[in-house]
């Protein structure tokens, strides 16, 4: 638990979220401003603030972020198209640096993104 970590507070259920999972290595929440019918932060419990920060030892739980997020595509019935963003440092965009698995989903999708 990192003070003043948004995710880390949700995930000590802190302060409340609207859990869709959660194991003993992750969690996944309904964003807070959904951008898509279907909006999920799949989110590991352990403290990494962005990819950059991530280590070796820290695949396996990454890699279980994409297979819970495909489970959660099935389970929302979204799975004929679904993304998946890893926004990673401010200038891509992320906003609260604990690494987190966006799922979105539920209607059509552009390319490139903005
Ligand atoms: P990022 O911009 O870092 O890739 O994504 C952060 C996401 O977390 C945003 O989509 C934002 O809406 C969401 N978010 C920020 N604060 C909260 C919160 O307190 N609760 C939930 N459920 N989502 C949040
Ligand atoms: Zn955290």
């Amino acid at each position: 638990m990192v003070e003043d970590c948004i995710f880390c507070k949700i995930i000590d259920k802190k302060i409340p979220a609207r859990f869709e999972y959660e194991d003993s290595e992750l969690v996944a929440i309904q964003d807070i401003h959904p951008q898509a019918p279907v909006h999920l932060l799949v989110i590991p419990r352990k403290h990494i603030s962005d990819i950059n920060a991530a280590q070796e030892s820290d695949c396996k739980l990454l890699g279980g972020l994409i297979h819970r997020a495909k489970l959660l595509a099935q389970h929302k019935k979204v799975e004929d198209g679904y993304r998946l963003v890893l926004n990673n440092g401010s200038k891509a965009g992320q906003s609260v640096f604990h690494v987190h698995l966006h799922l979105l989903g539920g209607r059509p999708m552009t390319w490139p993104p903005g």
